[in-house]
């Protein structure tokens, strides 16, 4: 194909405008970016992770896929596409200047003609998706989504209208300029819409931080956590403008789901308005105009949107981030908060009982004081040594580890981990309640630990790190599995248990099947639609068994309905808050609903269960 000077001239021209208008707003981007505050706790190291997530989630696309198999494989045959029509662009343009280095109907341009088949089709399933079907969490639908879909349609089909015509016909010509036109009107378009993440979500994904869900620490008395502008880092204005709209964290989002005013896409979304609009230096709060303070305290922690984000964006940094900035600025006014924060400064747990009260439980129930001397000391936490339906999984578990033989011990003194003060945002409370518990632990002799609740677990094992504590606890489903061979195995007239998966058990430390394990021993396991890493939080989670729940349905109603759906014998826990909110949520459901158990109750009852005729008495 021949081009004249003055085609080269005018392809030079539109080359260089096309270009400029995508600098121009990508470098306002990278601008915000680069302008926002360094992450102070940031470590680049191990690599090994990052490079394996990289790989899977980047160029194999396997979380797209894996999460939403049909729309998923749709994605990665689009970006598949691009990566393959990558060479052939450059070839495409270099061949107006006669340099064109992938000879006409070469191995590779067949290849890429393949290609281009499967992205056409791949995209037309996405547009009928997005426009016919209309997923909830895909709205609003924007005239922009079809443009971009047209373009990259247009991209294809004028690639492989190539094939159709011999090389130096006029007909060749004028789909070669056709091609190059939606080329050159598409570049621009990429950093104007949420086709940026092209570009920037590779990076995003590669420079996640460490950790799910993990909550930066503060960086100093300076820091207030999230309110302003200036309080951005790199990471949190990296992934603002990565965020591809697609929705899967609005989708599985439980406060979402059940009315409330919070969607997760719109806390990542308000940011990138934010920094649009004021840039990193901006003094304007956080929580205003562009993100909601009343979304931002409807989060449960359940850490469904974090999981499910195909760019790597970490929600629950920003949303606890956004909560210290209300909490240390006086800005977020709550009155069960208030109460909340002041049980824990006065009475040190979060019911607000006098320490005393647990005293008296333990002596009562003559549970073993920890003196150094026993392999575990039972972490207590304050469902299990204030609320009456923890405490009776305390009790159960106490009776399942002296029938294993297992050496145990209570602390004399504890206080709340601090976990309902981090996730609101407190961290002048968290602080000094993990301190003091670390401190007594340290001259108790505490290095091993078991405790009835995933969040107490999660706090004293990941937030505590922060104060160098570095103890060994473990959640009583594993404890539990581990020995499981030795409780006792029911075959005969086994019911059938609903397991509802705690979050911060399940989504936060991947533990699914331990407590599957132990209830297996004795009853029939029914997982619900919605179990193991696609579970359906409880709604006490981040502070929120404390704040009440006023707007929406109750999301413990939600859950309970689900869990009822599967017409289980029993609904089986592994978490005293989820205990809690379950119990009032199936009272709610309906008027008898099934017992409730927690997996020590469960294998406490299966010690009284008569031996069936394929075991031999104990
Ligand atoms: S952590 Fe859970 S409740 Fe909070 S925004 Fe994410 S999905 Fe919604
Ligand atoms: S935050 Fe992640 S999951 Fe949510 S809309 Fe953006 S890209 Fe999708």
């Amino acid at each position: 194909m021949h081009f004249s000077w003055v085609e080269k001239a005018i392809l030079l021209v539109l080359l260089s405008a096309s270009v400029a208008a995508f600098w121009r707003t990508f470098s306002a981007a990278l601008r915000n970016i680069l302008e926002s505050k360094k992450d102070s706790d940031f470590r680049l190291r191990p690599l090994g992770p990052r490079f394996r997530k990289f790989f899977w989630e980047v160029l194999a696309q396997g979380l797209v896929i894996r999460q939403r198999p049909l729309p998923g494989l749709a994605h990665a045959i689009v970006f598949w596409g691009f990566l393959a029509f990558a060479a052939i662009t450059i070839n495409h343009i270099a061949l107006a200047f006669g340099a064109a280095f992938i000879p006409a109907g070469s191995g590779y341009k067949l290849f890429v003609a393949a290609f281009a088949l499967a992205v056409a089709a791949a995209i037309a399933g996405l547009t009928f998706r997005r426009f016919v079907i209309r997923p909830r969490w895909l709205e609003p639908v924007s005239a922009e989504s079809g443009l971009i879909a047209f373009l990259i349609f247009a991209l294809m089909v004028t690639y492989l209208l190539e094939f159709q015509f011999p090389e130096s016909s006029a007909a060749a010509k004028v789909n070669w300029w056709a091609h190059t036109a939606v080329l050159l009107f598409f570049l621009p378009l990429i950093p104007h819409t949420k086709h940026l993440h092209l570009v920037l979500s590779p990076l995003t994904v590669f420079l996640e931080r460490h950790g799910f869900s993990r909550i930066p620490p503060l960086a100093g008395d300076e820091d207030f956590g999230l309110d302003t502008g200036k309080d951005l880092t790199r990471i949190y204005s990296l992934q603002a403008y990565s965020c591809v709209e697609c929705g899967r964290c609005t989708e599985h989002c439980p406060a979402n789901n059940t009315g409330k005013i919070l969607d997760p896409k719109q806390i990542i979304l308000g940011t990138r308005s934010y920094l649009k609009e004021y840039g990193p230096r901006g003094t304007e709060p956080l929580l205003g105009k562009h993100i909601s303070m009343e979304a931002a305290f409807q989060c449960t922690t359940c850490g469904a949107c974090e999981f499910q984000c195909p760019v790597g964006i970490q929600h629950l940094p920003f949303i606890i981030g956004l909560r210290r900035g209300a909490v240390n600025t006086g800005k977020w006014e709550d009155t069960h908060g208030t109460d909340l924060f002041l049980n824990l400064e006065r009475h040190g747990n979060s019911l607000g009982f006098a320490h005393t009260e647990r005293e008296k439980f333990i002596e009562k129930n003559r549970l073993p004081y920890f003196d150094g001397s026993q392999e575990y000391c039972l972490w207590m936490g304050c469902m299990g040594s204030y609320d009456p339906q923890g405490r009776e999984i305390v009790l159960a578990l106490a009776r399942v580890l002296k029938h294993l033989g297992i050496g145990f011990g209570v602390l004399r003194r504890e206080k709340c981990t601090g976990d309902p003060a981090r996730r609101l945002g407190n961290d002048y409370l968290f602080g000094e309640m993990a301190q003091a518990n670390i401190e007594q632990m340290r001259r108790s002799g505490v290095q091993r630990l078991v405790s009835i609740c995933p969040h107490c677990v999660r706090t004293i094992l990941e937030d505590w790190r922060e104060f160098d504590a570095e103890f060994r606890i473990e959640h009583h489903s594993e404890l539990l599995a581990r020995y499981s061979a030795q409780l006792p195995a029911n075959q005969a007239g086994r019911s059938r248990i609903v397991f509802h998966d705690a979050c911060y058990l399940g989504r936060y430390r991947g533990i699914y099947d331990a407590p599957r394990e132990v209830i297996a021993r004795s009853a029939e396991v029914v997982n619900p639609a919605r179990s193991r890493k696609r579970g359906f939080c409880c709604g006490a989670g981040g502070g929120l068994a404390f704040l009440g729940e006023e707007k929406g349905k109750r999301v413990n109603l939600e859950r309970a309905e689900q869990l009822l759906a599967t017409r289980p014998d029993v609904v089986g826990a592994a978490c005293p808050f989820c205990h809690t909110m379950l119990r009032d949520g199936l009272a709610a459901a309906v008027p008898q609903p099934p017992p409730l158990l927690d997996i020590a109750q469960i294998a406490a009852a299966s010690l009284d269960a008569p031996p069936t005729a394929d075991r031999p008495p104990d």
